[in-house]
């Protein structure tokens, strides 16, 4: 039989368990090895080992950084991981037609950094952009502190190309801003994880770079307060691109890890940025410092780039940071509609003392994206058991106030379980049998999604 190490140079091919480690978990920590893992440079190599395992029965498990949080890269079945590390290319920036191409191993950060050098704007910002790829970001339909106003990955995809399990090469959607022939199938494949297709390019839509910034940061002395000026914020017209939320825990975990000079006696933080024109924007900000003044809170302006930066910087530190405070997170990251945010951050207060379990919370306030971070001990059953029942009364309340169970991070393997919560069965079984329709052998990433 012929050998995977045949298809691709051994330097790009790893069977050993040694060399295979890096690629067995995703930020989850949930690990499993793979039989081999795979690292092409061009939609051929893709399409050949495809067609091999596609041949043999072995399942693919497409990899981008491996920053998922909720497991979808992590190779469960003896699968062969497909890693795009290599296929890192900016391929092109076309901007007088305000569109970039690029190979999905293109790192997020790396690729905004090059066209701001160009004055060109791509939002979809993730707090992983230094390291998560764009391959990831379609795959997930990743979204970032900007959605708010820009909207997420999916609002910016033109077109792709991808690989089908079988091998084939195909190219869905289009290269130009319109488009409407035929099912829009660009739209099924991006935030589909990896379970219907590899994703070899991607034709991105940009923006002109706004003109200036500023960002606020809104000290208050309780929660609800913070949440109320959300709603209010929002209420009153003003989209601004950022509106996010820290609460008392995620800032004292920011300052223990990596101190910025954030407020470590208030209760909740709003971090607040629009943009636009100079003068439209300097509006905006004075109207949005009176919100919430009117809340009680003290603001701090940032409009120098450093000061911006070391704001951003501490906002992007909370994830890393809750790893200090204890040995196991469990992230979620549901949506609830923003004029339930003060309900639902009140139920998650309520929730904790009840359940006698730290809560940490902060997210996309703007757009109902909580980040509710269940902080236990994997180690510890009785505390590990209260937590799971904390995040599926929390699934429960996101539902009940309207909302959905991931704004961002996906279903992978973690909500594999919690889907029949919120899908209609009409519509899952729909999403199955497109599940088939690419993929009839079942080989693309399985387990992700669909249980079983
Ligand atoms: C500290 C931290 C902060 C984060 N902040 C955010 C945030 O603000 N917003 C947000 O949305 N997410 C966030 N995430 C989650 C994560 O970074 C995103 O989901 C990101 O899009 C994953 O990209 P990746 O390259 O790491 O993909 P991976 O984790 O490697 O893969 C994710 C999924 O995409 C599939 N996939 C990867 N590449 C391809 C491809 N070329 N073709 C087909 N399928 C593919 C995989 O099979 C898998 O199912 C954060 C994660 C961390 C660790």
């Amino acid at each position: 039989m012929k050998r995977l190490d045949s298809l691709l140079p051994p330097e790009r091919v790893s069977l050993f368990e040694e060399d295979t480690l890096c690629y067995s978990f995703d930020a989850t920590g949930i690990e499993e090895r793979p039989m081999a893992v795979a690292r092409p440079i061009s939609t051929d190599e893709v399409s050949t080992i495809m067609s091999y395992a596609y041949e043999r029965d072995i399942p693919i498990v497409p990899r981008g950084a491996g920053t998922g949080m909720s497991g979808g890269s992590v190779p469960l079945n003896n699968s062969i991981v497909l890693s795009f590390e290599r296929m890192n290319n900016l391929i092109d920036i076309d901007a007088s037609n305000l569109i970039a191409v690029v190979e999905p191993g293109v790192i997020n950060g790396h690729f905004q950094r090059d066209l701001e050098a160009l004055e060109l704007f791509y939002p979809p910002d993730p707090a992983s952009m230094d390291f998560c790829t764009l391959g990831g970001n379609v795959a997930e339909n990743a979204g970032g502190p900007r959605a708010l106003k820009y909207g997420v990955t999916r609002d910016y995809v033109l077109g792709l190309e991808i690989v089908m399990p079988d091998g084939k090469i195909a190219l869905i959607g289009t290269k130009t801003q319109k488009g409407v022939v035929g099912y829009d199938l660009t739209r099924l494949v991006v935030g589909s994880e990896g379970t219907l297709a590899a994703i070899t390019k991607i034709f991105l839509r940009l923006l002109p770079m706004p003109r200036a910034v500023i960002t606020l940061l809104a000290v208050f002395d309780s929660v609800d307060a913070s949440a109320r000026a959300v709603s209010k914020i929002i209420a009153s017209s003003i989209i601004p691109r950022t509106l996010e939320f820290m609460d008392r825990e995620s800032i004292k975990a920011v300052e223990a890890f990596k101190p910025t000079g954030l407020p470590t006696t208030a209760e909740a933080v709003l971090l607040i940025e629009v943009d636009g024109s100079p003068k439209a924007i300097k509006e905006d900000t004075d109207r949005i410092a009176s919100i919430c003044i009117a809340h009680k809170a003290d603001i701090q302006v940032a409009d120098e780039p450093s000061a911006r930066q070391r704001l951003w910087e501490a906002r992007r530190a909370i994830s890393p940071a809750l790893y200090r405070i204890s040995p196991t997170k469990i992230n979620e990251d549901i949506v609830v509609p923003r004029s339930k945010i003060p309900e639902m951050l009140a139920y998650l207060r309520r929730l904790s003392e009840d359940l006698n379990i730290r809560i940490v919370n902060f997210g996309h306030a703007g757009d109902g994206n909580i980040h509710v971070n269940i902080m236990t001990d994997r180690e510890n059953a009785e505390e590990f058991k209260r937590a799971g029942d904390a995040r599926r009364k929390i699934f429960e309340a996101a539902l009940k106030f309207g909302g959905t169970i991931s704004g961002e991070h996906g279903v992978g393997i973690t909500k594999a379980p919690f889907i029949p919560m919120e899908m209609h069965p009409a519509s899952l079984g729909m999403m199955k049998a497109i599940k088939r329709l690419f993929d009839p052998k079942g080989l693309m990433n399985p387990g992700k999604i669909f249980e079983g």
